[in-house]
């Protein structure tokens, strides 16, 4: 829809109470009409029923409301499902829905394509790239929240950046979706419910602690030692361990809150004991514990997960330096909707 008319969605409930007050209305109004977006999701100034006429037709002159479309769905044979979402422009980004006996999570995306070029990620050889804006983050979550309500019969229980996009590069798009997920009027979703991942930008991880955020930080490191880094995350160059090591234990000190270190242990690139052995001194900077990912092969990578007995190895020397191991298992492959694979081939 190419209109020059505002997304309402921008505004915030002060800007919202304001335009009414500049129309001479009660700003009052401002609430409801914030109300129909955030909390009950309207689509169109024609559902808000406890607004008259001709107030939505004042609406209707100044605004749209810009919302995503699930273009296509994808279910998995473990239940994984997949929605590419279609934005107000047509561009489209992907979010999955994971459920466990206990949980279903949701993994959304914060951009389309991404800033970075992980060398293992299919997501960095997508060209095109914009920031997503807080309502089309929140309307993924919503999606995901009614399908998890369709299919398991129970709501969202947690959420994950770790679609596509480098949330930090879109912080304040970022820190505004989750202000709407967790207030009252959006979906009142506890922010211990939500973690953040990054691929670790020193400056943001900084602010995010100065802003005194309530989610969870989760750092994807693969690797501890920086010419290894630097290969498969050229980005490293920039912000070399030093750096993300002084942001991290900058976030602990004023947060107090452990840090989740995604890590993939790969074939021939950091699966010796002088990788784990780095890994575990990096470990001591910050409480943390660890993440092992089961690598998503992408076409043409030249990337493969490393054998069991070198797993074993990351496993063990972790566990006897004290630091927690967990293993996560790769979900939704067959569409590829796991870790890493979102590239809109569907499209
Ligand atoms: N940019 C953010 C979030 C998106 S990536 C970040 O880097 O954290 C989400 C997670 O998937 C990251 O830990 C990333 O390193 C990991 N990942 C990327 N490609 C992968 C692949 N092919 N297999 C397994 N994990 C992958």
């Amino acid at each position: 829809m190419q209109t020059d008319k505002k997304d309402i969605r921008a505004l915030s409930k002060d800007q919202l109470r304001e335009f009414f007050a500049q129309q001479g209305d009660k700003p009052f109004r401002g609430n409801q009409v914030y109300e129909w977006l955030w909390g009950k999701g309207a689509h169109s100034f024609a559902d808000m029923t406890n607004i008259s006429k001709e107030t939505r037709q004042v609406l209707e002159d100044h605004f749209v409301i810009n919302h995503v479309k699930v273009d296509k769905m994808q279910r998995s044979d473990d239940g994984t499902v997949k929605n590419a979402v279609k934005l107000h422009d047509g561009l489209i980004v992907e979010s999955v829905l994971i459920p466990t006996p206990s949980r279903t999570t949701a993994c959304v995306s914060s951009q389309v394509g991404c800033s970075l070029d992980c060398k293992f990620c299919a997501t960095a050889s997508l060209k095109r790239m914009r920031n997503l804006n807080p309502d089309e983050i929140f309307d993924q979550v919503v999606a995901i929240d009614r399908e998890s309500r369709l299919y398991f019969g129970r709501p969202l229980s947690n959420i994950v950046f770790m679609g596509m996009g480098e949330p930090l590069m879109n912080y304040n798009n970022v820190l505004k979706a989750i202000e709407k997920i967790t207030s009252p009027e959006g979906l009142g979703m506890s922010p211990r419910r939500i973690t953040l991942s990054t691929s670790g930008i020193p400056k943001m991880i900084k602010k995010m602690a100065d802003d005194n955020v309530k989610f969870k930080l989760a750092v994807s490191l693969h690797s501890a030692i920086d010419q290894i880094r630097t290969s498969i995350m050229p980005f490293n160059a920039t912000f070399p361990l030093a750096e993300l090591r002084e942001a991290l234990e900058y976030w602990y000190s004023k947060t107090k809150r452990t840090i989740t270190y995604e890590y993939v242990v790969w074939r021939g690139i950091n699966d010796t004991p002088k990788d784990v052995e780095a890994l575990v001194r990096f470990c001591r900077f910050a409480p943390s514990k660890v993440n092992l990912i089961e690598y998503n092969p992408i076409d043409g990578g030249a990337f493969q997960q490393a054998d069991e007995e070198a797993l074993k190895m990351y496993i063990s020397i972790l566990e006897s330096n004290g630091i927690t191991v967990t293993v996560r298992r790769s979900r939704g492959k067959d569409i590829d909707a796991a870790c890493g694979q979102l590239a809109n081939k569907s499209q």
